[in-house]
């Protein structure tokens, strides 16, 4: 007879593992939790160490298409900070710059601010030229949004937390273990996992998917006829080294663009918002937080400080597979974007870092998080892009609220 757990978590992401610790936070010593991930180490390899690393805030997520985004985020931003302070995650409320250059930016401007607004997001300001040269003195803009309470995080630690905690908690992490096979049996499931040289089979209870880019697979194991697919979009990032450029000064905010209309190649489309906004209904353009300047943390001795690397990114682009990390853009494509913000920048001073896929669904705007239609003890959670990071600790207690 195989063995039986009472939870498996399928993927320890930053998702994954802060559901498993939200989880053992109540259970410990009355559920079994196991937590399967199939690559080699938990350092949240795949989305969540290879992300800009950035607080959202929660001015992006319209809460008539994106209802989860909306009210996670902003609830997993003030539960993030406060994890991060308790814990000793290298984090910084940087606050926040969104960049209007004309007439036509201030368009899309005035249309986040609505949406920030009502999503309750704290502190916003419509701010003149004077003052964005107060803030950020080498950066151009007519008019900005300034958010205090977006902010940057080292992701990694935040991941190597999460599972630390969970495991002082009792969980069990099975590392190096690929799930391959899922069969409903009674109420919960038989799950197969293969490792380098082993396969085995055990029974559980519950079961929830939390495997990122793979979640639409993982999903149809259980249930073909699930309808979700992943349409991954790949995001590579360069960086600008401010000792390269004493004649800089940076005061450490995140510097972002209105978020505009992209065409699929990446090409950022200047027309004005209602047309955009009809293009973007019809689904024939994306919207994308562009690509935006970010401080980022350096391993300083064994301590993370924010130092000389400004993060450029994510600039987008269709990666052939869901593991195809090859980058892509050349610095100039990055200059250009950033360049109108951010005058002072020389072409020479972009230098090509990495990439990151992102778990972006098919004609599907917000996170799902639901139990399978046939198989009730399945809780899927699929299409969880950015601000996925952001939203972890609010995301596991929607979970902890679905499985009493
Ligand atoms: C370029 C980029 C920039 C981003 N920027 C931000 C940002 O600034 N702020 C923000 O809030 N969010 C951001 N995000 C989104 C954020 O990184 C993700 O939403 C978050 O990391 C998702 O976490 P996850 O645990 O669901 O997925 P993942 O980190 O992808 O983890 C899924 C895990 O499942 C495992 N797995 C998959 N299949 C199996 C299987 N069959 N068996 C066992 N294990 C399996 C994988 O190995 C992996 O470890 C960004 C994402 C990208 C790609």
């Amino acid at each position: 007879m195989s063995v039986k757990v009472d939870i498996t978590i399928v993927g320890a992401g930053v998702i994954g593992c802060a559901v498993a610790y939200r989880i053992a936070s109540e259970y410990t010593g009355s559920k079994d939790i196991v937590v399967v991930e199939r690559n080699s180490q938990i350092n949240g390899e795949n989305q969540s160490s290879r992300n800009s690393g950035v607080i959202h805030a929660g001015v992006y997520y319209p809460s008539d298409v994106g209802p989860l985004k909306a009210k996670l985020c902003v609830e997993g931003n003030r539960m993030l900070y406060e994890f991060c302070k308790s814990h000793n995650i290298p984090h910084k409320m940087c606050g926040k710059l969104l960049i209007a250059n004309d007439a036509l930016e201030e368009e899309y401007l005035y249309d986040v601010h609505r949406i920030a607004s009502e999503n309750n997001v704290p502190d916003l300001e419509i701010i003149g030229q004077k003052d964005i040269a107060a803030l950020e003195p080498n950066v151009n803009g007519v008019r900005a949004l300034y958010v205090p309470t977006s902010g940057v995080i080292e992701s990694t630690s935040l991941v190597n937390k999460l599972y630390d905690l969970s495991e002082e908690k009792e969980v069990m992490f099975l590392v190096g273990n690929k799930v391959t096979k899922i069969e409903p049996h009674n109420s919960g499931f038989e799950v197969t996992i293969e490792s380098a040289n082993d396969k085995e089979v055990f029974q559980t209870e519950t079961l929830i998917n939390s495997a990122g880019l793979y979640a639409d697979e993982i999903a149809r194991m259980a249930n073909p006829d699930c309808p979700y697919r992943m349409d991954p979009v790949k995001g590579e990032s360069a960086s600008f080294y401010k000792s390269a450029r004493d004649d800089i000064s940076m005061n450490g905010l995140n510097i972002y663009p209105v978020p505009f209309g992209y065409l699929p190649d990446g090409e950022r489309l200047r027309v004005g918002f209602r047309e955009f906004k009809k293009l973007f209904d019809e689904g024939k353009v994306i919207k994308s937080v562009g690509v935006h300047l970010t401080p980022t943390f350096e391993l300083s001795g064994d301590e993370y400080m924010i130092g000389d690397t400004v993060t450029i990114g994510p600039a987008y682009s269709t990666p052939k597979n869901r593991e195809d990390y090859i980058a892509t853009r050349e610095p100039a494509y990055y200059h250009s974007m950033v360049n109108p913000f951010f005058p002072n920048i020389r072409l020479e001073d972009v230098k090509l870092h990495q990439a990151g896929i992102r778990a972006k669904l098919a004609g599907h705007y917000d996170f799902v998080i639901e139990r399978d239609p046939v198989h009730k003890n399945l809780i899927n959670l699929i299409g969880m892009d950015s601000p996925g990071l952001t939203s972890s600790l609010a995301i596991a207690n929607h979970i902890a609220k679905m499985i009493h």
